[in-house]
């Protein structure tokens, strides 16, 4: 049997992304030897005994990092700060803090100051997820050929490095090294501004009048439905994500609207040849995507 990169790994917040991870630990064995899991409220601990997908259940988080070699962040990117001043003190020398979170400048902003010495932090973000959220949405094979970005700070141990990767690798993911602001501007145009967008047509299809709404909802097209996919993930989550992303996902924003506005003026002048190559970009790009596996 080959050795767990773990020997005891807490998972703080077990939603879509914990109980993935939780899930493909128990299936594997070579994840970790125990799965300890802690969570906010009452109800969310006694959804994850019922589900029985981690060895230990533990309300309070400083108890559950005790004694743990692996600690992985899994909640809302805005309350790192406050999870990491609970546990701070009762993290084990030598204990290895990652995590999962969409945005890594500010995961490095939070974390860094309050990280204790002898603790090794790496950053990591799993880029596989589903607009479903809570311990019933999580699935042991979300990570599988999907990418894990992670991004170490100058002065992370090679060593805890080479275990997240390593976790990843188990869990199914290909891993890629970034640093956070790179990560951050690349996840804003592929993750955060198509949210941003989703969220924003549904919101004006939901300001037409009522008769129209009736009409959008009655015909909507796949193209609609499909934002609507979007539009349905987690507000905590989404919220923290574009206030921890402002910077990147504002140019990306600035950037969308000279773009979309440029495509506006050719439908106005009736320029064919540029709607037809903003047509046949997205194709490609399309076409792409299939051929790499990540569609
Ligand atoms: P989720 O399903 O909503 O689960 C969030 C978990 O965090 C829950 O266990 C929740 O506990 C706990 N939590 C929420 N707010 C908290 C707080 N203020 N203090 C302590 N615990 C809190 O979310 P998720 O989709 O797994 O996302 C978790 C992390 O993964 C986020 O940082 C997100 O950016 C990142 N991520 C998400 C996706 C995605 O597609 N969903 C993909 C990649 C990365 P209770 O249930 O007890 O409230």
């Amino acid at each position: 049997m080959v050795e767990p990169v773990f020997n005891r790994l807490c998972l703080i917040g077990i939603g879509l992304i914990g109980s993935s991870i939780a899930r493909v630990a128990r299936k594997r064995g070579d994840i970790a030897r125990t799965v300890v899991a802690t969570a906010r409220r009452p109800e969310t601990l006694a959804r994850v005994r019922e589900l029985g997908i981690v060895d230990v259940v533990e309300d309070d988080v400083a108890k559950a990092v005790e004694g743990c070699d692996g600690v992985i962040l899994c909640v809302p990117v805005g309350a790192y700060a406050s999870v990491m001043q609970a546990i701070a003190p009762h993290l084990a020398p030598g204990c290895v803090l990652t995590d999962v979170g969409s945005t890594k400048g500010s995961v490095v902003r939070d974390l860094t100051p309050l990280v204790p010495a002898g603790v090794r932090l790496v950053p990591a973000h799993p880029m596989a997820g589903t607009e479903h959220s809570g311990p019933d949405a999580g699935f042991a094979e979300l990570f599988q050929g999907r990418y894990c970005i992670v991004t170490p700070l100058p002065d992370s141990d090679p060593d805890a490095v080479a275990k997240v990767r390593e976790f990843w690798r188990r869990c199914g993911s290909m891993t890629e090294t970034m640093d956070p602001a790179t990560h951050d501007r690349v996840v804003a145009i592929v993750s955060h501004l198509p949210h941003l967008i989703a969220f924003t047509i549904c919101g004006t299809a939901d300001d037409l009048a009522e008769e129209t709404k009736e009409a959008v909802l009655k015909f909507a097209a796949a193209g609609f439905r499909d934002f609507t996919r979007i539009a349905a993930s987690d507000v905590d989550m989404w919220r923290d994500v574009f206030l921890n992303n402002r910077e990147a996902l504002l140019e990306m924003l600035a950037r969308f609207s000279e773009d979309a506005h440029a495509l506006g003026r050719a439908v106005r002048y009736g320029q064919a040849e540029f709607i037809e190559d903003r047509i046949r970009r997205g194709r490609k790009i399309r076409r792409e995507l299939i051929e790499r596996k990540q569609a």
